[in-house]
């Protein structure tokens, strides 16, 4: 009796854990000044206000943050005339951004669950999340402990709602409440649990992984153009091929990439996105950019690259088969993921472009450079002779050609009309039988 008295009033935590800089280990020195300036501005007209979400979590693991959001006690109204620069945006959820030259500190106003019938679809999928509420309801509605942290740089406290900073510090996803109702509430949950762990090298917690092979299904009703933001931010962040093996064992990539089974499972294929994956994440971990076109270009370039060689076996000349190749696959794809239009414009290009890397002559080269994305075709050929597809000398030669000035271009392109033509490529024997009957 005594002993659960104790228990209730010692164990139990009352309200949120505060905890200290020396704990926490957030360096005041790494946050962004504007984000601290829009923390001190709403505060000093009387506004709860905090760092939040995935630019605490962030800070805390020891990875740079890639933005920083404010979350306030403030509205969209109250928060707008207190800064020189800065608009409401969004129509359903309304919050601000507030402009400092390149940087945006988007600022919203703290939301509450909702908890409305109204608000979901026939699956249990939010539709609406946009009723304003305290520091403890939005800490609530978030989705994992370690994304519902509250950094006030005034105090440099954290203020932790659901033990997140301890989940974090043994790199644990943990969703916050049932994980099914949170994964019926909105199927993304699953996905983003994934990138999570990745992308800290950690895990995802077990009763938050457990549900998920089941619920997978439910990836099909979200629409397609949010599914395409988060498979990009699955494969920047650095960790996409270990993102890419957890969605294909949780059975989560049917509704994103329902080719990449068949393609992973294709000879070479593997070893292909594994090569291409391998160097983008060296240039996320880099600080460079990445090129979605030459991304998406890479993961379904083997199953282009294999119908490609099958049309031609049935007698199409090689342009025109790369052509209904293309098509077909993008047809295929672009049904579940909406791949923005401009993207697949560019990745027509890379991919029409590789079968004319095979002539190095004159006039024709020259005309490849002025391709607006020669440099991303030329850096797509490498990545196939990496894979061992085509003839790496061939590729070296093209890439030293982009890199070179006009007059050395102009002399590789001389040498190489007169030189023999480029060596075998080891493993695209359809193709060189068609274009030796060209006459
Ligand atoms: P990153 O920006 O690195 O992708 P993030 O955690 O900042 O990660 P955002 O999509 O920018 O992700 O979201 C900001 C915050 O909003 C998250 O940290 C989380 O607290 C909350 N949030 C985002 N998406 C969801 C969601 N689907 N369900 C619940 N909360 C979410
Ligand atoms: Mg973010």
């Amino acid at each position: 009796m005594l002993k659960k008295l104790v228990d209730r009033i010692f164990r139990r935590p009352r309200g949120p854990q505060r905890i200290v800089a020396a704990e926490h280990g957030i360096d005041r020195r790494n946050v962004s000044r504007h984000a601290i300036k829009v923390c001190e501005v709403l505060q000093q007209h009387g506004h709860e206000a905090y760092i939040v979400g995935g630019a605490v979590r962030d800070l805390i693991a020891g990875v740079e943050p890639k933005d920083f959001d404010v979350a306030t006690s403030a509205t969209p109204e109250q928060i707008q005339p207190l800064f020189r620069r800065a608009r409401i945006i969004g129509k359903r959820f309304r919050l601000v951004h507030v402009v400092f030259g390149a940087e945006i500190i988007e600022t919203s106003t703290f939301r509450a669950p909702s908890g409305g019938e109204q608000s979901t679809d026939e699956h249990g999928r939010i539709l609406r999340d946009n009723v304003f509420g305290t520091a403890l309801e939005d800490a609530v509605r978030r989705d994992f402990t370690l994304n519902a942290l509250y950094y006030d740089p005034t105090t440099e406290e954290v203020i932790d709602y659901h033990h997140g900073v301890a989940d974090l510090k043994r790199r644990l996803v943990r969703i916050i409440g049932d994980p099914v109702v949170r994964y019926r509430e909105d199927p993304v949950r699953m996905l983003r649990a994934v990138r999570f762990a990745a992308k800290l090298n950690g895990q995802i917690e077990e009763k938050t992984l457990a549900p998920i092979a089941s619920m997978a299904p439910l990836i099909e009703n979200v629409p397609a153009s949010r599914l395409f933001d988060e498979m990009l931010k699955l494969l920047t962040c650095g960790h996409a091929m270990d993102c890419l093996r957890q969605l294909r064992a949780q059975g989560l990539h049917h509704g994103m990439l329902p080719m990449l089974d068949v393609v992973l499972e294709q000879p070479g294929g593997e070893r292909f996105i594994e090569l291409a994956l391998e160097r983008t994440d060296a240039r996320v971990r880099a600080g460079k950019s990445i090129s979605p076109s030459f991304l998406f270009a890479a993961l379904l370039w083997q199953q282009v690259h294999l119908r490609w060689q099958h049309i031609q076996a049935g007698g199409e000349h090689s342009i025109p088969a790369l052509s209904l190749a293309v098509d077909s696959v993008l047809g295929e794809q672009t049904e579940k993921l909406a791949i923005q239009r401009r993207f697949v414009a560019d990745m027509r290009d890379i991919w029409f472009m590789q079968p004319r890397f095979e002539r190095r002559v004159g006039k024709l080269a020259w005309r490849m450079i002025e391709q607006p994305r020669f440099r991303a075709a030329c850096d797509f050929l490498q990545l196939r002779a990496a894979a061992g597809e085509v003839d790496s000398v061939l590729a070296q030669w093209w890439m030293d050609l982009a890199d070179a000035n006009d007059e050395d271009r102009a002399d590789m392109i001389e040498d190489a009309t007169h030189a023999p033509p480029a060596a075998a490529t080891p493993d695209a024997p359809a193709r060189r039988r068609r274009r030796r009957r060209k006459p």
